[in-house]
């Protein structure tokens, strides 16, 4: 039979909107055991502020921050839209740019080679940190701020440090998945530091970082590989895969993007509060059907 989609209303305090595609999506919600959550967009708002900005001696910032904006320019990270908007100066063109997915840019800017990304990224690049560099990294990460290294012909010259908010209602989900007896996993491709200031205060049981976008969905393997049910929940953008090899995917999503098709089920509202929900109501409804 066609599964048809079933619009689900679930009271308490007016979470709304969670539609469940067909029986099968239902069955797998009420089995799962372990729930895998995303950190940048799904456990926090994703919107991200610039907090703090080093360079090396001598060195003026803000053209530096002008070239790391020119390159963003071209990028729908979260990051971006925080480097452009915070940029003092005006932005330069830039041409060639290239996205390393889970580490960062690549480009010239007004004939200078820019590379920009996680620390990880610019030491696969070959760049090295100076000490005072290296000091606002891990300042920034053991902040769980996400720090941003700039390099510029080859030479590292800043690090931005951006950031994020954790969404309000993310410790009590935590605590409340916790209760139903579900484990707990963040997943990030974040630094190990500033993972697990965000999982340790949320409460995760465990944290998963520097986990590139294109082996997310095999974390995900492995652990069903393990015999655990998982529930992955993501905003849908880079964790696509990730959504589409767990038992379940929830696609945390605004308004009515249905694009997101590999879901099992699409939580229309972006609360995380839906995610407990969810598995309850089909527990509850496995008990009844039985
Ligand atoms: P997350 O799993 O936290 O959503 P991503 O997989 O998108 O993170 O990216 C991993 C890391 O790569 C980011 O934390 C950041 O350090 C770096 N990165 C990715 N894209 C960009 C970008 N456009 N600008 C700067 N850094 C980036
Ligand atoms: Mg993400």
């Amino acid at each position: 039979a066609t599964p048809t989609a079933m619009m689900v209303g679930v009271g308490r305090g007016g979470r709304l909107g969670i539609l469940i595609k067909g029986p099968d999506a239902l069955e797998a919600t009420g089995r799962v055991d372990t729930v895998v959550l995303d950190k940048t967009g799904t456990v926090t708002t994703g919107r991200m502020r610039v907090v703090e900005r080093t360079c090396v001696d001598g060195a003026d910032i803000d053209p530096i921050h002008g070239l790391a904006a020119s390159l963003e320019s071209a990028s729908t990270h979260p990051i971006a839209a925080a480097l452009v908007e915070s940029c003092p100066v005006p932005v330069p063109a830039c041409s060639d740019v290239r996205t390393v997915s889970g580490g960062g840019l690549r480009g010239t800017v007004e004939g200078r080679a820019v590379v920009l990304g996680s620390p990880r990224f610019l030491g696969d690049e070959g760049l090295l940190l100076p000490p005072d560099l290296l000091r606002a990294v891990e300042d920034g990460a053991s902040a769980a701020m996400t720090p941003v290294v700039v390099g510029v012909d080859g030479q590292a010259a800043a690090v931005l440090s951006l950031a994020d908010t954790i969404r309000p209602e993310a410790p009590q989900v935590v605590a409340e998945l916790s209760r139903m007896g579900l484990r707990t996993v963040l997943l990030s491709g974040d630094s190990q530091t500033a993972a697990r200031k965000v999982g340790d205060r949320l409460g995760c049981d465990e944290v998963l970082a520097e986990v590139m976008p294109a082996h997310k969905a095999e974390v995900i393997e492995g652990l069903r590989a393990e015999g655990h049910r998982v529930a992955m929940v993501g905003d849908g953008i880079n964790d696509a895969a990730a959504l589409a090899a767990a038992d379940l995917g929830l696609a945390l999503v605004t308004g009515t993007d249905i694009a997101m098709r590999s879901a099992d089920i699409i939580c229309v509202r972006h609360h995380l509060g839906v995610v407990p929900d969810a598995i309850r109501l089909a527990r509850r409804t496995r008990r009844i059907i039985r």
